[in-house]
């Protein structure tokens, strides 16, 4: 196993100068060279579309397709190919279901079954079947540990229900989820089961038919494989009782416009040219990862994960969110004493060259039960080794003893809360454009992503207080990863200049504010409609390592100043 990293040529690299740990495969794994070949030689050798050419070519790309089909139909343990329909991934499987089954089998008063632990691909498709049906939705609580209630799951289980979709494993707690259960007791009350297994394919083997699952979802890219590709596997039964779900080429039998006939399983939901390249991609996964064993990659991962709840208890102020007692290699923590920002400590993280995830990981139902907004996410891959997990810890404990030092320093200072009128900052500058360019000025001479990230940080310790009485919830911003307030105000005596203040629990944030801040604050609403500040942290190469749009709430703050400047414009 300590050789397997070798097949992957992306853990040959180096982030910020240090050798690359991966730690975020529950998003996305790395694809062995293997898998990377496949997909290359497919394109240099055997392109066509398929299907339809009768030129070898065609015909072979259409072998190469359903032969991946096929290979798909035996690691699921499916009864036959047909079975396996592909998809782009996890999310469109679902979609499918709840658009296709749902919208010939659900009805005002039926029930559909979900549980806190659920990605929003799993929640969201079936809000839409309920809205368009009349169908209620009913949710199936954890304990503290993050472990489902199955005597709640008894208890919701009824005539009504319909179906239950559940994970096989939460991806934002590692949970491993009893679904033989589920699915018998569900079958028991006469109700079909979906199961998102999106992050349990990689970790062990899986049998559809031994389970009894009714429908089976998961993604090529969570397995070693490409992206844009997936598969949804259903019973023949099901899958030939529910209508198609897209209408396209490839899925008809004979097309008049008084009325069109649908092709066989499994082309009936495959509309249009599919990702050809991705299944053969996958295909080469699934025989890479049936080479190495789903039984040695899983007992591999469980020794990872107790070394990594090993080392992740000796982190002072660190709390683990996820203790069941079933997990696969998934862990999530937030740092508590002293607070320090999930967003910070990935940021933090990835200077020292280690990836990991932080955010609501697409699950907030779940995050608003643990109380949180965000936790930090490192989840292991078959090529993760202790030494991933031991810079993992250093990392975690350099962070946490440098926060210390500053919450102490902090401490020593406390200084009376001031007024917010003595604070809010005036411009900086005759205009944006102005200030923008002293930026860009000063960025020119910090030329890599730590110096900007350091200067960055040091901007944030600067900034302005902002009163905890503007920290209320009329004035907090929507971002993904950390918590921010912006209050702005029209400056005294004028009536178009915007001045604001504004915070967050992430310092990078708190610095990306004193950024806004130099920009926007003080100038006039027209002036801060027409400055494009993205542009901006584009041009000083921060959007290469923030994403501004869905990281940190900075667009959403963007958004909110325009906002606010639209409606003093007049
Ligand atoms: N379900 C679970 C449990 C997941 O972890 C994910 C992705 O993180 C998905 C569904 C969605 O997968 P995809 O984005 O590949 O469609």
């Amino acid at each position: 196993m300590e050789e397997i990293s070798a097949q992957f040529p992306i853990l040959q690299t180096r982030a910020h100068g240090r050798p690359l740990v991966y730690l975020d495969s529950a998003a996305s794994t790395q694809q062995p060279e293997a898998v990377i070949r496949a997909v290359s030689d497919y394109h240099r050798h055997h392109h066509a579309n398929i299907h339809r050419g009768v030129y070898q070519l065609s015909q072979t790309a259409t072998h190469l397709y359903e032969d991946a089909r096929a290979r798909v139909a035996g690691f699921l343990g499916a009864a036959e190919p047909a079975e396996c329909i592909f998809t782009s991934g996890t999310t469109a499987a679902i979609n499918l279901v709840a658009s296709a089954w749902g919208r010939a089998s659900l009805a005002p008063g039926d029930e559909i079954i979900l549980s806190v632990l659920e990605h929003h691909s799993n929640i969201v498709p079936w809000q839409l079947a309920a809205e368009a049906s009349g169908a209620r939705i009913k949710v199936i609580p954890i304990n503290d540990a993050g472990e489902l209630d199955l005597d709640a799951y008894r208890a919701l289980l009824s005539p009504r229900t319909r179906i239950v979709a559940i994970n096989h494993v939460s991806n934002a707690l590692g949970t491993i989820n009893p679904v033989r259960e589920i699915i018998a007791e569900a079958h028991a009350a006469g109700a079909l089961v979906l199961i998102d297994g999106a992050q349990w394919v990689a970790h062990g083997p899986v049998d559809v038919q031994a389970l009894d699952a009714d429908f089976y979802a998961f993604s090529g890219h969570k397995l070693y494989g490409p992206t844009g590709i997936g598969v949804l596997y259903g019973k023949r039964r099901l899958l030939e009782t529910m209508p198609p779900y897209q209408g396209g080429g490839d899925m008809i039998e004979r097309v008049t416009f008084a009325r069109t006939t649908y092709a066989p399983l499994p082309n009936k939901f495959e509309a249009g040219t599919p990702h050809i390249s991705g299944a053969v991609g996958l295909a080469a996964a699934i025989d890479w990862i049936e080479t190495i064993g789903l039984e040695r990659i899983g007992a591999h991962e469980q020794s990872l994960l107790r070394h990594t709840t090993g080392r992740l208890a000796e982190i002072p102020g660190l709390e683990l969110k996820g203790t069941a007692r079933e997990k696969s290699a998934v862990v999530s923590w937030v740092m508590v004493d002293p607070p320090i920002a999930t967003l910070d400590v990935a940021t933090q993280l990835d200077l020292a060259g280690v990836c990991i995830r932080t955010g609501h990981h697409c699950c907030q139902p779940l995050m608003d039960r643990l109380g949180v907004s965000s936790t930090a996410r490192a989840s292991m891959g078959v090529y993760n080794r202790k030494e991933d997990i031991d810079r993992l810890a250093d990392g975690l404990a350099e962070i946490t003893s440098a926060a210390l030092k500053r919450s102490r320093a902090s401490v020593a200072h406390i200084v009376p809360e001031p007024t917010p009128d003595v604070l809010y900052p005036a411009a900086v500058a005759q205009s944006p454009e102005a200030a923008a360019e002293e930026i860009v000025e000063l960025f020119a001479f910090l030329p890599d992503w730590p110096m900007r990230h350091q200067h960055i940080i040091d901007l944030g310790d600067q900034l302005p207080v902002m009163p905890a009485s503007l920290k209320s919830a009329a004035n907090a911003v929507s971002g993904c990863q950390s918590t921010v307030h912006i209050a702005a105000r029209l400056k005294p005596g004028t009536d178009d200049v915007i001045e604001f203040l504004a915070d967050s629990d992430a310092n990078i944030v708190r610095g990306l504010i004193a950024l806004l801040q130099q920009l926007y604050s003080g100038q006039p609403a027209r002036a801060i409609l027409d400055f494009d500040a993205e542009a901006l942290f584009a041009r000083i190469g921060l959007d290469e390592n923030l994403s501004m749009t869905r990281r940190n709430g900075l667009a959403s703050m963007i958004q909110r100043l325009k906002q606010l400047a639209q409606q003093s414009a007049g």
